[in-house]
């Protein structure tokens, strides 16, 4: 690995170095070799004990300057000072084949100063999850983390019951988060502010190092990638489950596939994780939320805003307020997209909005349904459609309303052909996810696999992931996902 560390060295506040703590029998899962080739990596995917070595952190490749990085954040609203890499340990960052730095974190390497109270390991169970998702994210078309790895640890965790251990090889354009900024805020710490926002700068806005008002400018240029991001996340269904500052990266990428799930029938309040007993991080409040962790950012960057106070504060709330006319304008595009819908016209957000009350009253699968519209769009049977609405009332009026909208310049088989690629067959199903995870505790790895492999074409319609595509059956239902 070609390590070119530039986080480490930023000053000593920053983050904690230190090393993995070994683990007792590590043994590969799986390893993403076409991300490993992008990286630019040296290793021989055919010699799984090495690779189990390394992406257990048993054994440190050359270059790798571990640490763990310090940050703050709201955890449900809560401000919480110091959290920081309790369980994970940057790597270091490589310049991948594009020139994009990326980071190679493990996470459930050991604890680390931030532990407090945890062991600084990870469950197998989270490690598979954050696997499946995150490259179903990415094959999805959605910016995310990625999987590098994933190994076996031979150790058990202790959590509601003992579970197998493992590590995860996360591999992020970087880790810094809103509460890497809070953790500076916090403790009035400008110069560290300065740093940090000159290092994101150089890292993810280049373009902004030489405009006037940079911190300004960076503040906008994050707001609006995470309006974009957000925007995608609703167009297809996901819940990300803990949006805290600290779980909301400054690049843009998803990250952090805690408790996180994709809606089966559409439901506006759609909770999963076990830990959102409000529903504060609930499917509809995604866009509301990313503006209050913004909020939250835009509370750091304030003194570095130039112009005297009072225009900062004008600059703040204009920006935040930009933050939701962008996440509207993209939400539109996106929805547009998922109808088929080409131009603009002035009764689109009703169309579309009209065409989702008819899904929540409906019950009907998100993911399906609009695969079903994409098709009836290229000419299938409308009975399809209406098969997948427990109560279809006011579909058939609005089927009409939606083919007059539709422009006749495309063929139907065009326009399905577009609607298909913005409409995928295939979504990571909370139930399946659980049963791969339940099959891996008996150390059973195929349906994991078989999972990771069907998620890597997710627009394509294929006979033999047909099972996977379903919803799930009442009994197989999961109610409640665990982080
Ligand atoms: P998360 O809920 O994953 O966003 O983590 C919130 C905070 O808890 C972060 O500071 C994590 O590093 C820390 N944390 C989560 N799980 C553990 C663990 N098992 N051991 C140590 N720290 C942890
Ligand atoms: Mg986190
Ligand atoms: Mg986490």
């Amino acid at each position: 690995m070609a390590f070119d560390n530039h986080y480490a060295r930023l000053p000593d506040r920053f983050h904690a170095s230190l090393l993995p703590t070994p683990v007792k029998a590590p043994r590969l899962i799986r390893y993403n070799g076409r991300l490993a080739e992008e990286l630019g990596l040296d290793l021989d995917p055919a010699d799984q004990g090495r690779l189990a070595e390394i992406f257990s952190g048993n054994r440190l490749p050359e270059g790798a300057e571990p640490l763990a990085m310090a940050y703050a954040g709201h955890q449900f609203g809560n401000f919480v000072p110091q959290l920081g890499d309790g369980r994970a340990l940057l790597l270091g960052e490589v310049v991948d084949r594009h020139g994009q730095r990326r980071d190679i974190q493990l996470k459930g390497a050991g604890p680390t100063p931030f532990s407090r109270n945890g062991d600084g390991r990870a469950a197998l169970g989270p490690v598979l999850r954050e696997y499946i998702v995150s490259e179903a994210m990415y094959a999805l078309g959605v910016p995310t983390t990625r999987a590098l790895a994933a190994v076996a640890s031979g150790e058990p965790v202790i959590r509601e019951t003992v579970l197998p251990g493992a590590v995860f090889a996360r591999v992020a354009s970087s880790h810094i988060r809103v509460g890497t900024f809070q953790f500076f805020a916090a403790r009035g710490d400008e110069e560290g502010l300065w740093l940090l926002s000159d290092h994101v700068i150089e890292r993810h806005y280049p373009d902004l190092k030489t405009v006037e008002n940079r911190a300004l400018a960076l503040f906008k240029a994050i707001s609006a990638r995470q309006a974009a991001l957000i925007a995608r996340w609703l167009s297809l269904g996901f819940i990300h489950g803990v949006m805290n500052t600290d779980n909301m990266t400054v690049s843009g990428e998803t990250i952090d596939f805690g408790p996180c799930a994709f809606l089966d029938e559409y439901d506006p309040r759609k909770v999963f994780s076990s830990i959102d007993r409000q529903g504060r991080y609930a499917y509809a409040n995604q866009p509301g939320i990313g503006q209050w962790n913004l909020a939250r950012l835009v509370e750091c960057l304030l003194p570095l805003f130039e112009g005297g106070e009072e225009q900062a504060v004008e600059d703040a709330n204009a920006a935040l307020k930009a933050f939701g006319e962008t996440f509207q304008s993209h939400w539109l595009t996106n929805f547009r997209a998922k109808l088929g819908l080409q131009g603009e016209e002035a009764d689109d957000p009703a169309l579309i909005n009209d065409f989702l009350s008819l899904m929540h009253q409906g019950e009907a699968d998100f993911t399906l349904t609009f695969r079903a519209l994409s098709k009836l769009a290229g000419g299938a049977d409308v009975q399809t459609l209406i098969a997948l609405f427990s109560n279809p009332a006011g579909l058939s009026d609005w089927i009409t309303r939606w083919r007059g909208r539709l422009y006749q310049d495309h063929t139907g088989a065009e326009r399905q052909k577009a609607m298909e690629a913005v409409n995928p067959a295939l979504i990571p199903r909370n139930h399946r996810i659980e049963e791969a995870i339940a099959a891996a505790i008996y150390d059973d790895f195929s349906f994991f696999h078989r999972l990771v492999d069907a998620l890597a074409r997710p627009y394509e319609d294929n006979p033999d992931h047909a099972d996977l595509a379903l919803p799930p059956k009442p009994d197989e239902r999961v109610l409640r996902t665990f982080c």
